[in-house]
């Protein structure tokens, strides 16, 4: 056995729930473990940890990637009325997502994983289309009163410095109805556009933004014009240098293009239109466990996790003893790509080696034929192809990467 690869910084470890922390362990255990000297700071966010320490444990989780700038995040369950009392909650924490995203006023970039043998639903995409979703404000952090009775409904703000209130009406109610109060903030939206520009020039790819600026003349409006402020006064001349072109359009519009395009652009996205968008995309490019996940802060820090849930239906056969499929990929990418981005930053490019090859032997498996249930499903049809349970894909990919060492 050769020796061990030093990772030279902790990893923040952040722990989640059901069929993705089962994974989590098989993860750890087959491909990193035997092969890293790696130490971790270990967050356990999974439900019953949080409620009993108040959710502290997601915000110290959070505190931990700005101290080490790279973490690596399993699914976690955002509980809902039935989870409180599956759980015996004693109240229905907020995401865990929304609470470290807050803390590191993030940008979430996805991309899916692509094999050779699973073409996109949408013919025409050749390239992967990553997907920057804005992950501050909007109704992700909204205020809503459910109107039972007549009355007039007004947008106040209230200076702080004692001058008049500005106020509109937004609707006389006559009848019941809802209501919805959101913001959102210049410097997120500008960190957003700085994220967005960092991160398509470093992919060498075009940005493409789009907007309801033409209904929203000042709230999607400010989106649009702060994302050319910082086009103009930073990345013009770096855009032009590279080849790549920033391009601003209506949301529906940019909706229509992306389906005719042939891919392989970041598309920037307000924080609703990115959550609809990267689960189409992600299921148009095959399956959820396909696609990976970062959240990149404009201080540095990264947080690196699958895009899908917790897979909760087949926990549920786990934990009835039956064997599940469930496919790994998304969740093993998350540690390959957080183990790089540690090597970069601690200037060991042996770890980044190591990472890159557990990510060609995944690869390699899933084209050889050997795939989850979920693949199964869109992979091109083949008779060698062979439907394996969860713990066994992960052995394949072990030997495939025993391999390469
Ligand atoms: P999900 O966990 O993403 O799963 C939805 C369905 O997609 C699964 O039932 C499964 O379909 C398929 N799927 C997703 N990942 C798969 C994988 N790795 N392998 C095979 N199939 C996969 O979404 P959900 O069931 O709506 O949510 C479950 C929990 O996850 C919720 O409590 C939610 O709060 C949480 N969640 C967490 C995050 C996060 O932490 N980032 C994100 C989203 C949701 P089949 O059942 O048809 O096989
Ligand atoms: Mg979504």
């Amino acid at each position: 056995m050769p020796e061990k690869i030093k990772v030279t910084t902790p990893i923040v470890e952040i722990d989640g729930d059901e069929m993705t922390r089962i994974m989590w362990r098989m993860v750890k255990d087959k491909l990193l473990l035997p092969y890293l000297d790696m130490e971790t700071e270990y967050y356990d966010l999974g439900l019953k940890k949080r409620d009993e320490t108040d959710d502290q444990i997601t915000v110290d989780s959070a505190h931990a990637i700005m101290k080490y700038k790279v973490g690596v995040k399993c699914a976690t369950i955002t509980p809902n009325a039935e989870r409180v009392k599956e759980y015996g909650l004693q109240k229905q924490w907020p995401s865990p997502n929304g609470t470290i995203r807050g803390i590191l006023d993030g940008t979430v970039f996805r991309a899916p994983i692509l094999v050779n043998n699973i073409k996109p639903g949408v013919r025409k995409w050749k390239n992967p289309i990553h997907i920057g979703r804005h992950a501050y404000g909007d109704v992700y952090k909204n205020s809503e009163i459910k109107v039972t009775k007549p009355g007039v409904a007004e947008l106040v703000f209230t200076p702080a410095d004692g001058s008049e209130p500005i106020r509109k009406v937004i609707q006389e109610f006559k009848e019941p109805g809802i209501l919805q109060g959101i913001h959102n903030l210049d410097p997120s939206i500008r960190s957003f556009a700085t994220a967005c520009f960092t991160y398509a020039l470093d992919q060498g790819i075009d940005l493409w933004f789009g907007t309801k600026d033409t209904v929203s003349k000042i709230y999607d409006a400010r989106f649009r014009e702060i994302f050319e402020e910082e086009y103009e006064a930073n990345w013009t001349n770096k855009f032009n240098a590279a080849g790549i072109e920033y391009f601003f359009t209506l949301i529906d519009d940019a909706v229509a293009r992306v389906m005719k395009s042939d891919g392989g652009m970041l598309w920037a996205c307000k924080n609703y239109d990115g959550d609809v968008m990267s689960d189409m995309l992600a299921s148009t490019y095959g399956s959820l466990a396909m696609m990976t996940s970062v959240l990149v802060s404009p201080h540095g820090y990264f947080e690196y996790e699958a895009s899908h849930g917790t897979v909760q239906k087949h926990y549920y056969k786990h934990i009835a003893g039956e064997k599940t499929s469930t496919n790994s990929m998304a969740l093993i990418f998350a540690w390959t790509g957080c183990l790089k981005k540690r090597a970069e930053l601690d200037g060991t490019p042996e770890v980044g080696d190591f990472a890159r090859k557990i990510e060609d032997a995944a690869l390699e498996t899933v084209e050889s034929g050997i795939m989850t249930g979920d693949l199964m499903l869109v992979a091109d049809p083949d008779p060698h192809n062979r439907k394996v349970y969860t713990e066994d894909f992960i052995d394949h990919i072990q030997e495939n990467l025993e391999k390469k060492l």
